[in-house]
C-alpha cells in the first residue's frame, strides 16, 4: 500500500525510492520514541535488503540524467530546497527537539546549520574546475576533469538529525552524485521531512532515496549496499567500530569512504589564558546538544597555577544550567538520547568517582525529569586510568585534569587514538603556534569554543576517520578525477 499524505505534512512515515512514498517490502514498522517522556511518536519502515536494493536500483538509473545535467540545474534545485527548509524552519525545530530532544532554540540553530551546507554546495556546484595540465611533449594536450564518482550511500548518527544528512546529500547531489541514505534509527524523521521537501523542490525521482531500519536490522540493509558495486562511495558518521565495519566490508567493491567518526576532544587552559573567556570556550563546546556532539571536549587539562579558580568558575556556570523537556524555553539541557546513552554516562562517572574524581556537581541521574536525564557535571581531580579519559562519554560531563607544563599538556592530549577536534586557551602567540601544531587532531579551536561553519573543512585524522565535509574541500570526496590525453595534435 503506498500512502498518500497530506501535502502540507512535514514528514510522511514510509521510505522513499524513486520518488514516491512506500512502506518496507518486509512489511514490518518500528517505533520511533520521544526521548523525554518514551512517548512513541510514529512507526517508520523496518527495511530489509529488498528495500535496499530498490533504492540502489532507482538511484543507479537516476545516475545518468542527474549527472548529465548543468551544475547551474542541479544548484537551482538546491537552492529551491534551502529554500523550503527555511520556509518550514519552525516545524523541522519542533520535529528536532520531539525526537531528539535537543531544547527548541538549538534544534533551529540545527536547522540554520544544516541549511547552510545546502546554499553552500549549491554555490560550489558551479566551480568544480579542472586543471588544463601545461605541456608535457609536443603534439599533446593534457588534461585533468572532475566527475561524480557515482551513487553515494549516506549513512548518519542521530544527534544532529537534519545537519548530518543535509551535509552529506548537498555536497553529492551538487557533484552530480545520487543518493541512497539510511537515517540513525532514533531520530528518522527529520531526515524523512527532508526527503519530503526535495521532492517537493523537484528533485528528479531516484536522486535522492532513504529507507530507515531499527538498530536490529540496519546491518543487514546497509550490508546490501556495501556488496553493490553500483554503490561507489560510503559517506558516515558515527562510531569508530561501525566505521571500521563499513571499511572492512566495503573492501571487496573497493568503494571510496568518508568516514566521521568518534572524538575525544582535549581542552587545555594554560596559566596565561583569560579565565573568564576559557570558561565560556568550554560551556559553548561542552554543553551544546547535552554534550552529545563529537567535537564536545571529553577531557578539560587544566595548569597547576589556575586550576582552582578555573574550577570554581566553572562549577557555578555549571551548577546555573536549566535542565528540562526541550520544549521549555527555559531549558539549556534536555534529555540524553536513549538509555543506552544515560548508562554509558553513570557508569563513566562511577568509576571517576571510585578511582579519586571529585564531584564538584552534578554526578546523578536526575530521575524526577525523566529516565533519560542526567545532571551536568564537574568532575575534579581526573586522571588518565579512568575511563572517561579513554572512551568518548557523549554527555554533559566535564572532568577536570592538572598539569604542570606544556609538554606535559601536549602529550596528554594526543595521547588517544582519536583525533577529530581539539581546543586550547592562552594568550601567549608563540605557543598559539607550537601547540596548534603539536596537536594530533584535524580542527583545532584557539581561544574559541564554538567552531562549525559550512565553509570550513571539519573532518577527522587518527581513528576519527578520514574526508572532510564542507568548505572548498567538501566535494572532493564525492568526485574522482579522470586524467585526459589527447594525442596527435
Ligand atoms: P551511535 O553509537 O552514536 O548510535 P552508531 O555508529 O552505532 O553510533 O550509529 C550511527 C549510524 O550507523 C546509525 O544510522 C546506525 O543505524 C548505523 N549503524 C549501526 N550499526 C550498523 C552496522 N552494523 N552497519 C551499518 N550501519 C550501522
Amino acid at each position: 500500500m503506498t500512502t498518500h499524505a497530506d501535502a502540507s505534512a512535514l514528514f510522511q512515515p514510509d521510505n522513499f525510492i524513486d520518488g514516491a512514498w512506500a512502506p518496507s517490502q518486509t512489511g514490518h514498522r518500528f517505533e520511533v520514541t520521544d526521548p523525554a517522556t518514551g512517548t512513541v511518536i510514529a512507526h517508520v519502515p523496518e527495511s530489509g535488503p529488498q528495500d535496499a536494493r530498490a533504492a540502489a536500483d532507482a538511484a543507479a538509473a537516476a545516475l545518468p540524467a542527474w549527472r548529465a545535467r548543468l551544475p547551474r540545474e542541479r544548484a537551482e534545485l538546491l537552492r529551491r530546497w534551502h529554500a523550503l527548509i527555511l520556509a518550514r524552519q519552525e516545524e523541522l525545530a519542533a520535529l528536532i527537539c520531539r525526537e531528539q530532544g535537543k531544547p527548541l532554540a538549538e534544534a533551529h540553530g540545527e536547522v540554520a546549520y544544516g541549511a547552510s551546507y545546502v546554499a553552500w554546495f549549491a554555490e560550489e556546484a558551479t566551480r568544480i574546475y579542472g586543471d588544463i595540465i601545461p605541456d608535457q611533449q609536443r603534439g599533446k594536450r593534457m588534461t585533468a576533469i572532475k566527475e561524480p564518482i557515482g551513487v553515494v550511500a549516506a549513512i548518519t548518527p542521530w544527534n544532529f538529525p537534519l545537519a548530518m544528512i543535509a551535509r552529506k546529500i548537498a555536497p553529492a547531489l551538487a557533484a552530480g552524485c545520487t543518493v541512497v541514505g539510511k537515517p540513525a534509527e532514533d531520530t528518522p524523521l527529520t531526515a524523512l521531512a527532508l526527503a519530503r521537501l526535495g521532492q517537493e523542490a523537484g528533485f528528479p525521482p531516484g536522486v535522492l532515496n532513504l529507507i530507515t531500519a531499527s538498530r536490529a536490522k540496519a546491518a543487514t540493509a546497509v550490508d546490501t549496499w556495501l556488496a553493490d558495486s553500483r554503490i561507489r562511495k560510503i559517506t558516515f558518521t558515527g562510531s569508530t567500530p561501525v566505521g571500521k565495519h563499513l571499511a572492512r566490508e566495503s573492501a571487496a567493491t573497493l568503494k571510496k569512504l568518508s568516514l566521521e567518526l568518534g572524538g575525544n576532544a582535549p581542552f587545555i587552559v594554560f596559566d596565561d589564558a583569560d579565565l573568564e573567556a576559557a570558561v565560556d570556550g568550554v560551556m559553548a563546546a561542552k554543553f551544546r546538544n547535552g554534550g552529545q556532539t563529537c567535537v564536545c571536549p571529553n577531557r578539560v587539562y587544566v595548569q597547576a597555577g589556575v586550576y582552582d579558580r578555573f574550577a570554581t568558575l566553572l562549577r557555578d556556570k555549571v551548577a546555573a544550567l536549566r535542565v528540562g523537556l526541550g520544549t521549555d524555553p527555559a531549558s539549556q539541557i534536555g534529555p540524553m538520547i536513549n538509555a543506552r546513552a544515560v548508562d554509558k554516562i553513570a557508569r563513566h562517572v562511577d568509576d571517576a568517582r571510585a578511582q579519586g574524581a571529585r564531584v564538584l556537581t552534578g554526578g546523578e541521574r536526575l530521575a524526577h525529569l525523566g529516565p533519560h536525564y542526567y545532571a551536568p557535571t564537574v568532575l575534579g581531580e581526573a586522571h588518565a586510568g579512568m575511563a572517561l579519559c579513554g572512551e568518548e562519554t557523549f554527555g554533559p560531563v566535564v572532568p577536570l585534569f592538572r598539569f604542570d607544563d606544556e609538554a606535559q599538556a601536549i602529550a596528554a592530549a594526543n595521547d588517544t587514538p582519536f583525533g577529530l577536534a581539539s581546543y586550547f586557551y592562552t594568550q601567549d602567540v608563540r605557543r598559539i603556534e607550537r601547540v596548534s601544531r603539536a596537536l594530533e587532531s584535524g580542527i583545532v579551536g584557539v581561544n574559541e569554543g564554538a567552531l562549525a561553519s559550512e565553509a570550513a573543512p571539519f573532518g577527522g585524522v587518527k581513528e576519527s576517520g578520514y574526508g572532510r565535509e564542507g568548505s572548498k574541500y567538501g566535494l572532493d570526496d564525492y568526485l574522482s578525477i579522470k586524467y585526459v590525453c589527447q594525442g596527435g595534435l
